[in-house]
């Protein structure tokens, strides 16, 4: 089982490949379902076409690998609040950067996010840096909420290089019962992290949680 649920195609402002290419890669390297998460701030006015695309690819390779319609949301500022609408139908999104200074407050974003009927996850977020900032027990908010917490191995978050060596923290995310995912956040397939990707889903199947696929 190897998934890959964050990637960014021409969708986004920083990406470099078009969908299929996206796609094509992830079944090169033997993933098995392959996420596609443009930044809604990027797609804007064309999420309908967005979204006509990603589904008529995941017909297209289906039997190849699953493919997984998704958005990524940006909460610094937090995005118009229509966007609910429109991401309804999606296979689920990605909250990203609720971990930054500029983000939206965690309580609000927790009245935002019931808005979402999809599955819904964070981002590439320190949970336990957000977790000391409010004083709170993040696996508990997190079951809540209904939010799945993404292992980001682009190698720009420095809670990845952590989870993979300290125990007690995998200790924690073990007993915590919360679902991970497991995310590239590639932006261009030239540069795709495979081993880091293999790595952290191992790491992601012996933490024995459910795993959003
Ligand atoms: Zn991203």
């Amino acid at each position: 089982m190897l998934i890959d649920l964050h990637n960014h195609t021409t969708y986004s402002y920083d990406g470099s490949n078009t969908p299929e290419e996206v796609v094509e890669n992830a079944i090169a390297h033997g993933v098995e379902t392959v996420g596609i998460t443009d930044h809604q701030f990027s797609i804007g006015d064309r999420i309908s076409e967005y979204y006509s695309h990603l589904c008529r690819i995941r017909r297209q390779y289906a039997g190849r690998i699953k493919v997984l319609v998704g958005l990524e949301i940006g909460t610094r500022p937090e995005p118009r609040d229509l966007l609910a609408d429109a991401a309804y139908d999606f296979d689920y999104v990605l909250f990203e950067c609720l971990d930054d200074k500029r983000a939206m407050d965690w309580y609000e974003f927790l009245e935002w996010r019931r808005l979402f009927s999809c599955p819904a996850g964070l981002a590439h977020t320190d949970i336990f840096a957000l977790g000391e900032r409010y004083g709170l027990d993040m696996f508990a908010e997190l079951r809540r909420a209904e939010l799945f917490w993404e292992i980001n191995t682009s190698g720009n978050y420095p809670y990845y290089y952590d989870l993979l060596t300290n125990t007690d923290k995998q200790n924690m995310v073990s007993r915590s019962g919360i679902t991970i995912s497991v995310g590239s956040d590639t932006h261009w397939i030239g540069e795709y992290r495979f081993a880091q990707l293999k790595r952290a889903n191992e790491l992601a199947v012996r933490l024995g949680n459910p795993i959003m696929k």
